[in-house]
This record gives structure tokens, sequence and C-alpha cells, in this order.
């Protein structure tokens, strides 16, 4: 299998009816980089940057953020890098960064509502961030908005270390694209204010399942229970397709989903055309894609958005095998 996967890794990811699909890689250290020429994925869709600062012993200053920064870019060569601001917090503690122990972490004090509350972290790592592209082309993306408003706020600071670098004679990026991901669901219902100031949209489907649940991720009884191939998630994902669609902003999706293959099937039936998953998801995503005939699996859809089923997977894993 190890060597199909390979041989796959060369071959263009294009479905057999000839539908392009983009395969974007999730990366959080410095060593998943060789991955990205091996994989023979078109970029990095999703950087993790906390990674890095959780096996740190300290909070790394702005020169050291840079110079990591700056070496993913060069890695990464003409392949887009998508920087991920920090997304601490909830499952995922730093542990030189105190605060008060939380009863619902997932609900609690995370991600960009960190850096939105202490700005002059989230400046530093935005700061780092035009540093290191100096003069490249630059992706940042905010994760856990929950309101057009965080997004502002977020935009703002970026605008404001633009300004400051722009003052001190440093080169801005070549291209600089803003974009979010969508993991709340309050945003679901801000999407014609939101999309117009978006560069592109991610769909965290670990986190969205999670809030649109109601349903722990890191908890097995409850993990398991709701299933992100279910009409509700479903209609959610199709919603973001249209919306995006209208709004020409363009959208991935980079939670766990994206590198199952069933589940990744379903996605393409619902319309997504980029999906960033870990290096090993790639091979058999790839594999899956190259026998797909869209069309078929999207009338198949249609009928199965407003059922009252638990899960489809069921019914998607019988159009999997009645079509190879
Ligand atoms: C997600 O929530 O789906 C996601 C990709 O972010 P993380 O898993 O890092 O929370
Ligand atoms: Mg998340």
């Amino acid at each position: 299998k190890e060597q199909m996967y390979a041989e796959i890794r060369s071959l263009p990811s294009v479905t057999r009816d000839g539908v392009p699909i983009s395969i974007q890689l999730n990366c959080g250290l410095l060593i998943d980089l060789p991955h990205l020429k091996a994989s023979g994925a078109e970029g990095i869709g999703l950087y993790r940057t906390e990674i890095p600062f959780m096996v740190r012993s300290s909070y790394p200053d702005v020169q050291a953020q840079t110079d990591l920064y700056a070496r993913i870019i060069d890695e990464a060569g003409d392949k887009p890098v998508i920087f991920r601001t920090l997304d601490v917090g909830g499952d995922k503690i730093l542990p030189y960064m105190s605060g008060e122990a939380e009863e619902n972490p997932a609900l609690g004090w995370r991600a960009v509502r960190i850096g939105l509350d202490h700005p002059s972290l989230l400046r530093q790592q935005l700061r780092a961030l035009l540093l290191a592209a100096a003069g490249r082309p630059l992706s940042v993306m905010f994760p856990m908005i929950a309101e057009v408003a965080e997004f502002d706020g977020a935009r703002r600071l970026l605008d404001l270390e633009l300004k400051r670098l722009a003052a001190q004679g440093v080169e801005a990026p070549s291209r600089l694209r803003v974009g979010t991901m969508i993991e709340v669901p309050s945003l679901l219902w801000q999407l014609p204010a939101l999309l117009p100031k978006l560069d592109f949209l991610s769909v965290g489907s670990n986190d969205l399942t999670q809030y649109l649940f109601a349903a722990d991720r890191g908890n097995p009884r409850t993990s398991t229970r709701y299933d992100s191939l279910s009409p509700p998630m479903l209609c959610v994902l199709r919603r973001l397709v249209d919306e995006c669609a209208r709004h020409k902003v363009s959208l991935s999706l980079c939670g766990e989903m994206a590198g199952r293959p069933l589940d990744a099937m379903a996605l393409i039936g619902v319309g997504f055309r980029t999906l960033s998953m870990s290096p090993p998801s790639v091979g058999p995503v790839k594999t899956m894609l190259r026998s797909l005939e869209v069309a078929a699996l999207r009338d198949y859809m249609t009928g199965l958005y407003f059922g009252s089923d638990h899960s489809l997977r069921d019914k998607l894993k019988t159009f999997a095998k009645d079509h190879g």
C-alpha cells in the first residue's frame, strides 16, 4: 500500500470526471515540511503556529518567531503557506502561560480571544509573520472567530503592524491574503457581513462539530456520539459552499474530516474543492478522489440533506461501493 501511495503522489489530483481537487497539508513543525515535496500537496492549508510555542520552555520573542516563520516560508518554496495565529487555550495549554483553570476550557479563553485581549501578543506574532515574509506572499488566518467584530479587531492589529513596518522601511508582503477559520456556529449567521472582508475561509470541522452538537471533541463518550456525516453538518457545509461561491471567497476545510477518505468524498460531493489534511492522509484521499464521479455523487446526495438520519455514513458507503 505504501508503494501504491508513493506512486499516486505524482499523479494529478483530479476526479474521474475531471474535477480538480486541491490537496493541502496540515503542519505544525519544521520537520513536517519535507512532506510538502514528498506528498505532492499544493501547499500548506493550515500551519498550526501554536505547536512550536508548546514545545518551548518560554514565550518566543519576535526575532525567534521571525526566524522560524522565515524558515517555513523558505522550505515551502513557491508553495503557499497559510499561517494560523496562535490557537492556545482549550486543550492546548502553554506551560509558561498562567491562567486560572476553567470549568469549560473549550468554551473558554482561547485562540483569538487571548490575542484580542492581549493585543501585544498577537501584534508580535503578526509582526514576525510580516518580517518573515519580507516581500514574499503571506497568508494569515485567525482561529475561533465568533463574530465579524472579532475579525475586524484582529485585522486592525494586522493593519497597525503593516503601517508600523512601512514606517520603518520594511518591505510589505508581495501579496497579503487574510482569512479566518469557521469553527464557531454564530459566525454562520454573519456570512454576508463577513465574506466581503475575506480572501479565504477554512472550515475547522473538529471544533465546528464540537460546537454545533455541543459535544466535547476530547471526550470519547461524546465525540463519537454525533457524526460529521449527518444532515445538520452537511447542511452547514453546503451553505458555506454556496455563500463562498456567491462572494467569490476561496473555501477549504482543514479539520480531520478532510483526511478520512469517506468524509472527503462527501465533502467533494457537497462542493468542496480544497481539502487540507495531515501528510499520511494524502495517499488514501487522492486514491479515493481519482476514482470518484462527482456528478453522480452530487445527484445521489441531493436527497440526503434534509432527512432524519442520525448519520449518512452507511448511505455514502453504499454509494462508494456501488461506484468502485
Ligand atoms: C479544527 O478545529 O477543525 C482545526 C483544524 O483546528 P484544531 O484542530 O487545531 O483546533
Ligand atoms: Mg480548531
